[in-house]
């Protein structure tokens, strides 16, 4: 149902898309084809011979089940050689690099933007990898433009949104996620929202960083973009913290405890060593260990999504912030 809302937005724009039930997928390739004369409001964002936008529902039968996928986690299918457990969102991985890869070949997508929602109070994340630098670059430019945009038709402000940008340190080759499909990838996480739920700040949110983004590709392309910071605070991924294991008497999707109050909707807050982070049944407390370094910052607290083992070992992801060099990567 977003995924609907994003189509009839987008293809005015030229984008729309989705991979999980909840999102939308556009791809974007530069310099194939001139793009239309646009009509109404998304005309000023079209400059004709810059970047052409294309959309693809990643996982549609995922999307008609309103379930995050069917057998597999389609955003971890698209490792070299990989897919090991075969199933519907192996065979969909083949057909989407088909269409828009293969990932590492010249004639892939320029640019691949996998748009997401999650169920963690996470606002506005970009999601990047270290090893594309467009990506940074364009992060660097959301994050600057956030407060200020006034994107068209967008009634919720950026506040209830905060932007935060995510960076998986990681080869092109390595990353399993369909954004890796494009020479150049990138992802837009918005939350929380329930999973096949529409909330308009969601859909709000998500928009006015697509139009940012489109924004920031059609300045690259014309040689507009402007200067990009020598450094950029991202929160770098440091792996999860998995689910306490389940009693055995509740469903095996449940995990084991329940995210600690104090540690609930406070994504990208500091957690400190020896504070918790689950309660279990019985009433005890798991706190952080410092595995990860005195202070860390805590995203995906209780995704939905990481209660299944399929979607990355399940758990708690745990980042630290750091400024990143932008233009040296
Ligand atoms: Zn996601």
């Amino acid at each position: 149902m977003l995924l609907a809302a994003h189509l009839e937005r987008l293809e005015r724009a030229r984008a729309g898309g989705g991979e999980h039930d909840d999102a939308v997928l556009p791809l974007v390739r530069r310099d194939r084809q001139p793009a239309d004369a646009a009509e109404g409001e998304d005309a000023a964002d079209a400059r004709p011979g810059s970047i052409k936008v294309e959309t693809l529902l990643a996982n549609p039968r995922a999307h008609e089940a309103s379930a995050r996928f069917l057998d597999d986690d389609l955003n971890r299918q698209f490792i070299h050689g990989g897919r090991p457990n075969g199933g519907y969102e192996a065979e969909r991985a083949k057909e989407i690099e088909a269409a828009i890869g293969p990932k590492g070949s010249s004639i892939a997508a320029d640019m691949v933007i996998d748009l997401h929602t999650t169920t963690a109070n996470m606002g506005t994340t970009i999601i990047v990898n270290s090893y594309c630098h467009l990506a940074l670059r364009a992060a660097a430019y959301l994050t600057q433009e956030w407060d200020t945009c006034e994107a068209d038709g967008e009634a919720t402000p950026a506040s209830t949104h905060p932007l935060h940008v995510y960076l998986h340190d990681i080869t092109h080759e390595a990353a399993p996620y369909l954004c890796s499909v494009g020479k150049a990838g990138i992802t837009i996480e918005v939350g929380p929202t329930p999973q096949g739920l529409l909330r308009a700040d969601a859909v709000g949110a998500t928009e006015r960083a697509l139009h940012l983004l489109l924004r920031f590709l059609e300045l690259d392309a014309s040689g507009q973009a402007p200067a990009t910071p020598a450094t950029l605070p991202v929160y770098v991924d440091g792996g999860k913290v998995p689910w306490p294991a389940g009693s055995g008497s509740l469903s095996s999707r449940l995990p084991g405890a329940l995210v600690a109050p104090s540690l609930q909707d406070r994504d990208f807050q500091p957690l400190r060593v020896g504070e918790p982070m689950f309660v279990t049944p019985g009433g005890g407390v798991i706190k952080y260990d410092g595995a990860k370094g005195d202070v860390v910052y805590p995203i995906f607290v209780n995704e939905a999504a990481y209660y299944l083992a399929q979607s990355g070992s399940a758990g708690v992801a745990l980042t630290t912030r750091v400024e990143w060099p932008v233009n040296q990567r």
